[in-house]
């Protein structure tokens, strides 16, 4: 078999497809040779040979040798020196790994290889440079010491052996730190006697001296390198087969510290940052590849190129152009420049911000090097909430310490002072400060806090707890779970990192990285947030506002599945309609109870102990929820709302404090000690398996015929108005049938009774949440009487996993870190297990009911993965916090794609 691949002189027998067999960096150059860029020649030894390696003791196959020997007589053909030549010029090379992707980890690079005693009094001689030689040989030895002959700093060395050798000899005949390129011939040549020390005192050996054991030295470190720990960690965390294997490439060297003619850089074809149209990058005069990026001198912009070497300048910007019509994308390279004529060493795509993926996609296709589908595909979804948050001044965010870290639950950077308290947040907004809520947890009595806070801080409960969602919900930034952090109700403090806050400290949170600071950080809103305020047409909005509203044209137009949002306000039915839901695909009428007084009327209705006295509570809150629908009917403007009946977990409601129970006795005229013994009475060991979802409705009909009658009030009224509506009710936490078939009763009763009352029509639709293990195994039975299904993806995990969704921080890093859990399964979906409850549940719906509408509304809707298996699954649309909204559009777009 062909295991060596040669490339020089505008040939090569591979090209950039093979990316399998030769590794991303070898594809690439030998694209790089036959596209005519000026690449040196060289050779790459495949995947393959890595496979065989492993496959056989660590040996190589009897055939590779020979194959290796006519690639590197290839290249002395088209460079015209000899490898180990000891007379003339002698042909050195440089070794690389390269794996499909560039995978850190892995052993990276040795330059120079083919030196020894002889070969560079050779190359001394035929450069007439005594300084440059004795230069190459000694970082070679370096390099070659390190990776290869594994003489590395030890356990309780603070410094690298081979720095530790510089260092020393620098102090001891300058009496101070120099730069290496300040180093004579004869200094270089001590140093060189003096590495060859060390490698004989650690390794037991001397420094090999003929070229091809060199050469086989270097090629087995590279396949051993793929198997070092760090580079299987790296492969665990990506997801990348061991099985893959990498490539080694060997490439003749081109040299870049000849003199101040020569220099190596790094750039890329455009700005990775901020995606502007220029060349980027960084380079260094008389110095070799990897002086540019392991920050011993510091490099110069790559734009310093112009005025010191001109001509190799000119040349850059001209492949710069050729690459990217070529590659159709931004490029990452490496290049040298020998005695003023340029190089190219490396290429790939090149990494970037969301914001360049933006910038990159749009003037890519306006420059039409991409077509529109391409542009959508090149931003990448799970960045996308990074255009929409504000963020942290960088320069100040350096000189603030991290204190802590939770999980990263709503993204984001806010910067405020901190309260402990729903009240005292509230009063200290009010006063006008920016503040942040810290709690232990949160429940739906901190709303009104959560509401006035910039971002909220747990130190307790998931991405799914109740803090996250609501949070992410309004939009607000936030950090979960973040146990690191001690919190003192009755000190009013915080302690984290060392350090105590108190109430009315700054703290900043950073709710994509999930990282505390401890201090004030300034932020900035994001300009695509300020041009959905501003409104589409203003005139101050920004290039990157209109680029991203293209974007999301372009979704629209290759979309398949529609995107919903989870929403409980007018406010935040408007905002996700403004980033283009289609409609509510869950409100929860349990989050509305908490506004002004009502909670009491809630209270009273739960703490009832007979239907008469909970008619009487219901009664009262019946206005409020005819109210609150209207307001989201009417902020829909026609589009659908999924409105769920009440799903509470009931701890959530009662009065906790002897102080809230006082006041609801008082308020409601009722002996606090009956309270007391209600509250008692209620207490569940696990209310999320308690007395919720449809269970309540069950036992109290009436609170759901007091909601359907509110939904359907509300829907009339907006029929008199002239305002079209489209309700979908749901029907929370069906595991049976039954269930749902006495809540569907009730619902078209109360339906037929105030159309006949208000004496108006309206369309309707009754559905249910397929949340519960038993609901999606039995969906069959269930779809008879339901003509929509939303999967509740949340519960469903919970129960399918039987793990708590608010206690699983306690674990969560150790199942990641052990492989258990690929991703956090309550933020992306676990296909395998929690899916194939979908699976089964879709497929049994449609063959009872075949256009059952499917859609989903657990935090899932707004992950992109998760998206990905909904649109296989078929959903019809898929529902997400308002903020998340692009996001699931941008990843739906990308699975139609
Ligand atoms: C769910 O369980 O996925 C869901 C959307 O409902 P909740 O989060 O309110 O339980
Ligand atoms: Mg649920």
């Amino acid at each position: 078999p062909k295991y060596v691949y040669t490339w020089g002189n505008g040939k090569a027998d591979g090209h950039g497809k093979m990316k399998e067999l030769l590794g991303g960096k070898g594809a690439n150059l030998a694209e790089m040779t036959l596209i005519g860029l000026p690449v040196p020649a060289g050779f790459t030894i495949t995947t393959e040979v890595c496979t065989y390696y492993y496959a056989h003791k660590r040996t190589y196959p009897s055939t590779l040798r020979a194959q290796m020997e006519a690639g590197i007589a290839n290249m002395e053909k088209i460079m015209g020196y000899k490898f180990g030549d000891s007379e003339g010029f002698p042909l050195l090379v440089a070794v690389r790994s390269g794996a499909r992707d560039s995978m850190p980890g892995m052993m990276d690079t040795v330059l120079n290889l083919g030196l020894n005693d002889k070969t560079v009094e050779a190359l001394s001689k035929a450069t007439d440079n005594e300084r440059f030689a004795w230069d190459c040989y000694r970082r070679f030895i370096q390099m070659y010491g390190d990776v290869v002959l594994g003489v590395q700093k030890r356990e309780g060395e603070d410094h690298e052996p081979f720095e530790e050798v510089i260092e020393s000899f620098k102090h001891e005949t300058y009496g101070k730190d120099i730069v290496d390129s300040d180093l004579t011939a004869e200094d270089n040549k001590e140093l060189v006697a003096r590495f060859k020390k060390l490698v004989k005192d650690r390794t037991g050996q001397g420094f090999p001296e003929d070229p091809w054991e060199q050469l086989e030295g270097a090629a087995g470190a590279v396949f051993s390198s793929w198997m070092n720990d760090r580079a299987i960690v790296y492969r665990r965390k990506y997801g990348i087969p061991a099985a893959w294997g990498t490539a080694v490439n060997v490439q003749a060297m081109v040299f870049g510290n000849t003199g101040t003619n020569s220099g190596s850089g790094v750039a890329f074809t455009r700005n990775p940052a901020n995606g502007e149209n220029e060349l980027y990058g960084e380079f260094l005069v008389n110095a070799q590849g990897e002086d540019v990026v392991a920050g011993v001198r510091t490099p110069d912009p790559v734009s310093g190129m112009e005025q010191a070497l001109p001509q190799a300048y000119k040349d850059l910007l001209k492949v710069r152009k050729i690459l990217e019509k070529h590659f159709t994308d931004v490029q990452d390279v490496e290049f040298t420049i020998q005695d003023g004529k340029l190089f190219m060493l490396q290429t790939r795509n090149g990494k970037r911000t969301a914001a360049a993926a933006l910038k990159f996609s749009m003037d890519m296709n306006k420059e039409k090097l991409i077509d529109w589908q391409t542009a959508v595909l090149r931003n990448p979804a799970d960045q996308l909430d990074q255009l929409l948050a504000p963020v942290f001044d960088a320069a100040e965010l350096k000189k603030t310490p991290e204190i802590a870290k939770g999980l990263p639950a709503g993204p984001g950077a806010a910067s405020g002072k901190i309260y402990l308290n729903a009240d005292r947040a509230a009063a200290a907004a009010n006063k006008g400060e920016v503040v942040l809520l810290v709690r232990v947890e949160t429940s739906p009595e901190d709303l009104r806090g959560m509401i006035a806070a910039e971002g909220i801080l747990t130190s307790r409960g998931g991405v799914s707890s109740h803090a996250a969602l609501v949070a992410r919900q309004m939009g607000k930034v936030c950090i979960c779970g973040a146990s690191g952090i001690e919190i003192d109700y009755d000190k009013k403090t915080v302690k984290a990192g060392g350090q105590s806050f108190k109430e009315g400290d700054y703290l900043s949170i950073d709710g994509t990285t999930g990282i505390v600071y401890g201090g004030q950080v300034a932020t900035e809103p994001s300009e695509i947030i300020t041009g959905l305020i501003n409104g589409k047409k203003s005139s101050q909005n920004t290039e990157k506002f209109q680029h991203f509203v293209q974007l999301m044209d372009w979704c629209a137009k290759a979309t398949r599945m529609g995107v919903r949002t989870n929403a409980d306000t007018p406010e935040q039915v408007k905002t996700a309609v403004a980033f283009g839901a289609e409609g509510i695909g869950l409100t929860r009428t349990e989050h509305m109870f908490f506004e002004g007084d009502r909670i009491d009327a809630m209270r009273e209705m739960i703490l009832a102990d007979n239907e008469t006295n909970r008619r009487k509570a219901l009664k009262k809150l019946l206005p409020h929820q005819r109210k609150d629908f209207f307001g989201i009917f009417k902020a829909l403007e026609g589009k659908p709302a999924t409105i769920r009946l009440l799903d509470p977990p009931l701890h959530e409601f009662l009065p906790h404090t002897k102080e809230q129970q006082l006041d609801l006795a008082n308020k409601i005229g009722i002996p606090v000690e009956t309270i007391m013994q209600r509250v008692h009475e209620l207490h569940e060991f696990n209310p999320m398996l308690g007395h919720r979802g449809c269970r309540l409705a069950i036992s109290y009909p009436e609170i759901a015929e007091m909601q359907a009658q509110a939904i359907f009030e509300a829907a009339a009224q907006c029929v008199k108005k002239g305002i079209e509506v489209k309700p979908e009710v749901m029907v929370p936490l069906v595991g049976y049938a039954r269930e749902l078939e006495l809540q569907v009763e009730i619902i078209h009763r109360i339906a037929a009774e105030v159309k006949e009352k208000k004496g108006v029509e309206f369309d309707y639709l009754v559905g249910t949440m397929i949340e519960v293990p038993r609901g999606a195994v039995t969906a069959d039975e269930i779809a008879a009487h339901a003509q929509f299904f939303s999967f509740g993806t949340n519960d469903l995990t919970q129960t399918a996993l039987g793990v708590s969704r608010d206690d699983m921080g306690s674990f969560l890093n150790s199942y990641t870190e052990n492989d258990i859990y690929p991703r956090n399964p309550f933020a992306s979906l676990d296909t395998t297990g929690v899916g194939q409850l979908m699976e089964i549940a879709a497929a049994k719906g449609r063959e009872v009911r075949p256009d059952i509408k499917l859609g989903i509304c657990g935090e899932h809707g707004g992950d992109p993965d998760s998206v990905k298996f909904c649109h296989k699954l078929g959903l019809a649309y898929v529902s997400c916090s308002p903020y998340r909204v692009p996001v699931a559009r941008l990843a739906a777009a990308h699975a139609a794609i």
